[in-house]
């Protein structure tokens, strides 16, 4: 009936440009390429530079963006709050509303809500609405069956996974060292952990996960989830690879942007490390000596986006995209001078999607966010694994062994403790992925698998029919 109004589904993400780009990528897929009408439920409060700019950059019809009311943000406790609590508390806050919000919307009912991690909190509201929830786990494959283990896990010892003799088996996946865990589960952090397992502890409850990954990419994690028998007891909803979902390139660069893909352009063809740690990392004033030293070493071209250091490794989270100051005063005097015509440095934000799929970047050198990691591989650019904070260790290890994508900086000292590269551990990394053998062999693999990320987005493709198949789904139910 061409009458009839769309279908409509809602998507709530939580803070943070990780959560809201795959959120906001696959609302524009269910409008452009499954004809449905969706409702974005922005939790503005908390909301960054980087957030703003990306949601308001191209309007789409059919794309309803929808702010829900900040909370009183007046709370003293709030200022103290480590990033994962705050988020949790934000979340929390913003979505007392919920239940009127989605009875009130002027569209036909809503056939789901998809959400993410942190907003577990919507399930008494869809329930009385009956509103099947589903989620988008925005990280790897492999960290969502480590987080579906994770009940088991937790129930086997009191003790700190970080202290674990033994790496961590979760069923038909590989081992993960504990080590790998660490920026999981730090002990600096146990309250934050306790509120990501309390909301990753509900994902049985999901009619449906969707991840942004794909078989070619992790293909023991995909297998795991769906032929392990241990997932089928849990039991575990089913699991819709969906990915690589990532931003388009910036549509709209602000001056300093235009300026970054410009030198790019002067560039010969993958010649230029980019250097980026994700929407808030951040290194210690120490660490960022080291590598504005190891990439002067290394003589190879870079761009480099530089933060304040800070002691805490993703302080810059609730402030992405804002300028920061002059990035000079953060690196070893004389280093912009010296690396000039080599080497660019970029205060805070780069174009990353215009980066990355630039033809001159040869290489990344990322926190590897999951974000990150799926766009440096949609663009077929091997990387340099630096992970910081979360679960990027997990990444890391999964892109160099598993996938063949990375080379790990050598970071975790005899005792299992994090270390300072040095600059000249820095330098041979850099020049073994930008000119050695092995980063041949690295980017021969990101070029096959930006193959295969094309080929399973498109029409036929595997991640475009499962997607497909659950539109479809929403479309006959009533
Ligand atoms: N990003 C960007 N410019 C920057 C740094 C990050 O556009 O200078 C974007 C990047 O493209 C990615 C997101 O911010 O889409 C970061 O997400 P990711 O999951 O990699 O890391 P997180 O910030 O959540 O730790």
């Amino acid at each position: 009936n061409e009458c009839a109004p769309k279908p409509h589904v809602a998507l709530l993400a939580s803070p943070g440009m990780g959560h809201i780009t795959p959120l906001y990528e696959l609302a524009v897929r269910l409008v452009t390429q499954h004809n449905f009408q969706v409702t974005f439920l922005v939790i503005t409060a908390g909301s960054t530079v980087a957030q703003d700019s990306y949601l308001t950059a191209y309007p789409i019809p059919d794309l309803h963006i929808v702010d829900l009311p900040p909370p009183d943000m007046s709370n003293e406790l709030l200022k103290n709050m480590k990033t994962v609590a705050r988020l949790c508390y934000l979340v929390e806050q913003s979505i007392r509303p919920l239940r009127s919000i989605l009875n009130g919307l002027k569209r036909p009912k809503v056939k789901a809500l998809i959400i993410d991690m942190f907003c577990t909190g919507v399930f008494e509201a869809c329930k009385d609405l009956s509103i099947p929830v589903y989620s988008f786990f925005t990280a790897s494959a492999a960290l969502l069956t480590f987080a579906l283990y994770l009940p088991t896990l937790d129930c086997k010892g009191d003790g700190e996974y970080v202290d674990l003799p033994e790496p961590v088996k979760v069923p038909g996946c590989n081992p993960i060292q504990t080590q790998d865990l660490m920026y999981l589960v730090p002990k600096s952090m146990i309250n934050e952990y306790q509120q990501w397992f309390m909301h990753v502890s509900r994902l049985p409850m999901v009619t449906g996960i969707f991840v942004n990954s794909w078989e070619d990419l992790e293909s023991v994690s995909l297998n795991a989830v769906k032929h392990e028998p241990f997932f089928a007891n849990i039991p575990t909803p089913r699991v819709y690879p969906i990915g690589p979902l990532t931003k388009q390139a910036e549509p709209v660069l602000s001056k300093y942007e235009k300026e970054t893909i410009a030198w790019l352009d002067k560039q010969p063809k993958d010649s230029v490390l980019f250097v980026a740690l994700g929407s808030g990392g951040t290194l210690t004033n120490e660490q960022l000596t080291e590598l504005a030293w190891g990439l002067e070493l290394s003589q190879q071209r870079f761009v480099l986006v530089v933060r304040k250091p800070s002691d805490c490794a993703i302080s810059g989270y609730f402030s992405a995209g804002r300028d920061a100051d002059d990035p000079k005063a953060y690196l070893p005097d004389g280093f912009v001078e010296r690396t000039k015509g080599v080497g660019l440095v970029v205060s805070s934000w780069a174009p990353q999607v215009g980066v990355l799929s630039h033809p001159s970047t040869g290489a990344f050198l990322s926190h590897c966010g999951w974000n990150s990691t799926v766009e440096s591989v949609k663009y077929g650019v091997p990387i340099i694994a630096w992970p910081l904070y979360a679960e990027q260790g997990i990444n890391a290890a999964l892109l160099s062994n598993e996938v063949g994508v990375a080379m790990r900086m050598p970071m975790v000292g005899e005792g299992g403790e994090t270390v300072v590269v040095q600059r000249k551990k820095i330098e041979s990394v850099v020049k073994a992925v930008m000119e050695g053998e092995e980063g041949k062999k690295l980017r021969r693999r990101a070029k096959e698998l930006q193959a295969s990320g094309r080929e399973t987005l498109s029409r036929g493709g595997s991640s475009y029919e499962t997607l497909a198949r659950v539109a479809e789904s929403w479309n006959i139910e009533t």
